[in-house]
């Protein structure tokens, strides 16, 4: 049974993904060398016997005793690195995370979306949203700062449930948020903006207001090495023509 127990946990954790822990192959194979002993014990126990000398010095209770002993300890510190490790993850999530929103703050979203665009540079296209909320210093001015942040918290979940897994939305700053897209296309892009309008428009507010409308930019490459700072650039200056053009509106950047 020992056998058995350790042969499982030391699987389970090998086969944790690799980021889950430091510790995870030094315990992963500590489990796999007990488990190696427990089945010699067993194996010497039924070929010599319990009485058998060799049985006695090599898997005697004295050696299995002082392996649990060494194990426990093992274990003890393995525990404290474990949630020390936790600890500092908790930390970091809370850093690149907005507190108001629960989306990504700016800097959380420029370091994924760079990585993600390094990645995506050899094989697809990518889209970048730039949204900012249309007068919403009227809104905060007429009924509060409360309701205000209120207001951006349902346009935040307005992008999240309309999004798809795997695109990354950020908080770019006030009420302005940005949206990356991958391995798609401007029309994607624009049907999405649609759907986040529509939801806000159609989400019931718990304060009874009209929620405001919205100003998209659009910035699509479809070719060459995608860069970050210019998709913003190119998507800032398509939402800025948005707001010229009345508001409550998509433009697409011309590149
Ligand atoms: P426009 O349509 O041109 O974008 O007009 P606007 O009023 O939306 O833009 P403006 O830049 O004049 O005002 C943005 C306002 O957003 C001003 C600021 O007080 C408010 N704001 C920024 N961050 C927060 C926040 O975290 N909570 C609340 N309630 N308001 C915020
Ligand atoms: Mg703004
Ligand atoms: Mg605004």
């Amino acid at each position: 049974m020992m056998c058995l127990m350790f042969t499982l946990a030391s699987l389970e954790l090998i086969r944790l993904e690799p980021g889950f822990s430091d510790i995870r192959l030094p315990l992963g194979a500590a489990s796999g060398l007990l488990s190696v002993f427990y089945l010699g014990r067993c194996v010497a126990f039924v070929a010599l016997g319990p009485r058998d000398p060799v049985f006695v010095v090599f898997f005697g209770s004295s050696v299995t005793t002082l392996l649990n002993m060494v194990l426990l300890i093992a274990v003890s510190f393995s525990m404290a690195a474990l949630s020390s490790e936790q600890a500092t993850k908790d930390l970091s999530v809370r850093a690149n995370q907005d507190g108001l929103t629960g989306l990504l703050n700016r800097q959380g979203f420029l370091d994924l979306a760079a990585n993600e665009l390094r990645r995506r540079s050899v094989t697809g296209t990518s889209v970048l949203i730039l949204a900012d909320l249309d007068h919403f210093k009227a809104v905060n001015d007429t009924y509060g700062h409360a309701t205000g942040d209120r207001v951006l918290q349902a346009f935040a979940a307005a992008c999240r449930t309309s999004v798809r897994s795997g695109d990354l939305i950020g908080r770019y700053g006030g009420e302005e948020f940005v949206i990356l897209l991958s391995g798609t296309g401007a029309d994607r892009a624009q049907e999405l903006t649609t759907d986040i309008s529509r939801r806000l428009k159609t989400t019931q507010s718990p304060d009874g207001i009209t929620y405001p409308t919205v100003s998209f930019g659009i910035a699509a490459v479809r070719a060459g090495p995608l860069d970050l700072a210019k998709m913003i650039a190119l998507a800032d200056t398509a939402m800025y023509q948005a707001k010229a053009n009345g508001r409550d509106t998509v433009v697409r950047a011309t590149d």
